[in-house]
């Protein structure tokens, strides 16, 4: 089977998505692990090893687009059970699978989860110690509000970090992913939850997402400092991480 791509309109995006992670809420952890061959949990350990949450208590993260709650978790068990994290998804569906998750690991003392909408906090400025964005933000229609809703409701030195695909560096690695990415991803979409269709459009929008540099100038025009990146596995994703201060 070959997938076509339909031309979305920013409008039209988030219903889009919005469907793409409905459907797929219940199997997303499987999904994940098929679909990067586990890589999504080294690049997420990286994640946290950069953040370093401090292990006393009254530190507050916000994880957006935090799903069924990887990010999360991780930093809770980082900050050896002190820290306190919000996971924001748009999707009751992914964050059901969520709370469900945290109950399983007792991790429910230490969690808020709300359903809102990255361009639209609905938080005071000035809340968080961290925010944190996985495999989300190139979801988000209109990134660069996202990126300064991240920024008014971080602290003054607050860190902002963000783990997304990007743009593979190295040439032949670049070739794999892209037949990986074309053929092997909505095609375990479909034998997961029967339908490729939507597994097609989230490769197009990784295609899409800035690239490196590009995205860390989206970062530094939210008014963010010491903006860098790290890229992981050649590229395939990359870690960017700025500062409110
Ligand atoms: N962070 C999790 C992880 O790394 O496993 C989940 C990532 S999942 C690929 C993307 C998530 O972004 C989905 O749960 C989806 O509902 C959420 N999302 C999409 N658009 C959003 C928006 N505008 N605001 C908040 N969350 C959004």
């Amino acid at each position: 089977t070959s997938y076509g791509f339909r031309q979305v309109g920013a409008g039209e995006k988030q219903p889009l998505v919005n469907e793409v992670f409905h459907k797929v809420a219940n199997r997303y952890d499987l999904m994940n692990d098929l679909m990067s061959a586990g890589m999504h949990r080294i690049w997420k350990d990286a994640m946290i090893a950069w953040l370093n949450p401090p292990k006393r208590p009254g530190w507050k993260g916000l994880d957006v687009a935090g799903g069924t709650g990887d990010i999360a978790f991780r930093i809770i068990e980082a900050s050896r059970r002190n820290a306190h994290e919000t996971v924001l998804d748009i999707n009751g569906s992914m964050l059901q699978v969520g709370r469900e998750r945290a109950e399983k690991k007792g991790l429910s003392p230490y969690l808020d989860f709300v359903e809102a909408n990255a361009e639209e906090l609905p938080f005071a400025d000035s809340t968080f110690d961290a925010y944190t964005i996985a495999f989300g933000i190139r979801n988000v229609p209109r990134i660069d509000v996202a990126l300064s809703e991240a920024f008014r409701v971080l602290k003054p030195g607050g860190r902002f970090l963000c783990l997304e695909f990007s743009d593979v560096d190295m040439p032949l690695l670049d070739r794999f992913y892209e037949a990986w990415s074309f053929n092997a991803i909505p095609k375990i979409g479909e034998m997961v939850t029967g339908d490729g269709e939507p597994y097609a459009y989230l490769v197009e929008s990784i295609r899409k997402f800035p690239d490196q540099k590009n995205f860390a100038e989206m970062i530094s025009s939210a008014g963010f400092e010491r903006v860098s990146f790290r890229n992981y596995s050649g590229g395939i994703a990359a870690l960017h991480s700025g500062w409110k201060l």
